[in-house]
């Protein structure tokens, strides 16, 4: 007698219910220019580069220190020429690098203390979208210097969702832009579609950075979640996070950078739920 047949594998949650309609896609598997330089090597970590906050404060704090000592540097060298030429000229200058400085650590409190208390103690323009999008691009290039780069990355990405998450900001279905990577796996792509269909929420496959700028100033959306590895979410945040809110999914590069990244579609669906919440 034939062994009964095995009972059918229940369908994944993730590819049940609606899906979105998929506005542009282009399959291009060469490196994104930001990995150009990748050895063909597995990631370490298996592609995840997940780090405490606390990551990101200590390597912004040094980016901080570095900048100040870089401009007082600069300042020792040429202070004694500005004094010949007019000496209030480089009281002046002195007085304004000190200002600067004391600034920008108090800022620096600010932000700590935002991140630190649950609650955001500066508004978004003189926070997560305003002087934090430089501070974090700077800090990338500090951690370069250390080898972290993507997980400093990561520890500035979670930071600023956080922040920006807390602002508890709502915009209409169709105002809302889910933006994602032509590397995504089948299963991750499946996932995003599945939650963008349930929320009636268009989703775009972006190649490059600057196509995804392209379809933001055609579609003119009020809010974004966009889907990025580090390197490539530093840039998008940089961009476009200073003019819309925008929140920044990271994935997971299992099989090396632009090729099967998973992501996180629990942390997706909650951020489109809550913008699209009204
Ligand atoms: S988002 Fe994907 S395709 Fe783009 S650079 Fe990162 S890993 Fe490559």
């Amino acid at each position: 007698m034939p062994a009964p047949a095995p009972p059918a594998a229940p369908p994944a949650p993730a590819a049940s219910g609606p899906r979105a309609h998929l506005i542009h896609i282009e399959t291009d598997r060469r490196l994104g220019h930001e990995w150009d330089e990748w050895n063909g090597l597995p990631l370490p970590g298996g592609g995840d580069f997940s780090a405490p906050p606390g990551t990101f404060f200590r390597y912004g704090a040094l980016t901080l220190a570095l900048a100040a000592g870089a401009g007082w540097g600069a300042l020792y060298l040429l202070l004694p020429r500005l004094a010949q030429v007019w000496g209030p000229l480089a009281t002046g200058l002195e007085m304004a690098w000190g200002a600067t400085v004391a600034a920008a650590w108090l800022w620096f409190g600010a932000l700590g203390l935002s991140f630190a208390s649950g609650k955001n103690l500066l508004p978004e323009r003189w926070l997560e979208r305003g002087p934090f999008l430089h501070l974090m691009n700077l800090t990338s290039l500090v951690a370069r210097a250390f080898g972290r780069r993507d997980w400093v990355e990561h520890a500035a990405i979670d930071v600023y969702n956080t922040l920006a998450v807390r602002r508890g900001r709502t915009v209409g279905r169709g105002e809302l832009l889910v933006l994602i990577p032509r590397c995504l796996s089948k299963l991750a792509l499946d996932g995003v579609l599945s939650i963008a269909g349930r929320y009636d929420v268009p989703v775009f496959v972006a190649t490059r950075g600057q196509l995804a700028r392209r379809v933001i100033r055609e579609r003119r959306p009020r809010a974004v979640v966009a889907v990025a590895c580090e390197r490539d979410m530093m840039t998008g945040l940089r961009d476009v996070a200073g003019k819309l809110p925008v929140l920044g999914l990271t994935m997971r590069l299992p099989n090396g950078p632009c090729r099967d990244a998973m992501l996180d579609l629990e942390t997706m669906e909650r951020w489109v739920q809550g913008w699209v919440r009204a």
